[in-house]
């Protein structure tokens, strides 16, 4: 029997299972990645969570590794990136040194996708979109099963296609781009925007007056005592977020597209606009038949994806 190592890198946490080829979990270990330390010991804090998971009698066919991006795909490098604080490292090439198994870097979303695809939401779709909606929004496209990624890697950024140029100011630099008005962070930043012009509301005692502290948390919070600014802000939300998968169906024609990540949550109150706002806009013989899930993989969306890029890679071969 096959086995599977996959990591989920984190800027927060490091999870790493062994999996056998049907996803069932045989180990799994968690870490903080307390990014601050630095790259290497970051590096050597991933190899201390596979040694955990490491089981010598079994035989391991590969490890996947899903990252933040941006990454060199080819190469199996992650870039320059801010939530982990990397500067060109070749993880791939230091994971298969130290363990002598072949290692598969992706990013994060693709994996997600590529999970929920293989073990999730999606069983049974060939074409779907994942899309996470959390600090930031991000998205994962399977077509004809298999993990769409571009000529350059860069394939499903939908966080950053712009709805409206005169919107606000994204953290790309652009302006207007989905993620900037739909992300928990978009989301808690319109929301403080209108708190300070004075709009009434009860999120000012949840947060005992510091607007700085709003989340989407809060904001959902306040919106299930019946407040209704903050009812407003994810009926908003839920359309910009329609606005972006109405692009994506009109574009693309998927099955399925599956919403993952912290914000998706809040479940109704972001999902019920949702549908209403890409009923209202796409076209509708494609919008009749997409189906609109929340995700079903959890916390282990990203390892299970990890494990999905390594299965799609070895059934390529
Ligand atoms: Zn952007």
């Amino acid at each position: 029997m096959s086995y599977i190592i996959g990591i989920d890198l984190g800027g927060t946490k490091i999870a790493t299972i062994l999996s056998d080829m049907q996803g069932n979990i045989i180990k799994r270990v968690e870490e903080a990645t307390n990014a601050h330390e630095g790259q290497d010991a970051v590096i050597e804090r991933i190899k201390e969570t596979v040694y955990k998971v490491l089981d010598p009698g079994k035989d391991i066919v590969g490890i996947g590794i899903g990252s933040p991006g941006p990454l060199d795909l080819e190469n199996g490098v992650v870039l320059k990136t801010p939530n982990l604080k990397w500067d060109n490292v070749p993880i791939r090439d230091i994971l298969e040194e130290e363990f002598g198994i072949t290692t598969y870097l992706e990013n994060d979303a693709n994996a997600a996708a590529a999970g929920e695809y293989r073990f999730g939401a999606g069983k049974g779709a060939r074409n779907l979109i994942y899309i996470t909606v959390s600090t930031g929004i991000g998205s994962g496209i399977i077509i004809e099963g298999k993990v769409y990624r571009g000529a350059h890697g860069i394939a499903g950024e939908l966080g950053h296609t712009i709805i409206d140029p005169n919107g606000p100011i994204c953290g790309c630099g652009q302006h207007g781009c989905l993620e900037a008005f739909a992300s928990g962070t978009g989301l808690a930043r319109r929301a403080i925007l209108e708190l300070q012009l004075g709009v009434e509301s009860i999120i000012r005692e949840l947060v005992e007056g510091d607007l700085q502290k709003v989340t989407a948390r809060t904001l959902e919070d306040a919106a299930l005592k019946g407040d209704e600014f903050a009812r407003n802000m994810w009926e908003s939300t839920g359309d910009y977020l329609g606005i972006g998968m109405t692009n994506v169906i009109n574009f693309l024609d998927p099955e399925m597209i599956i919403i993952g990540g912290g914000v998706s949550k809040a479940g109704e109150l972001l999902f019920e606009p949702m549908r209403r706002s890409i009923k209202k806009r796409a076209i509708e013989s494609a919008a009749s038949k997409v189906k609109i899930v929340p995700a079903a993989l959890g916390k282990d969306v990203g390892t299970l994806g990890a494990i999905s890029v390594v299965i799609e890679a070895l059934e390529a071969k």
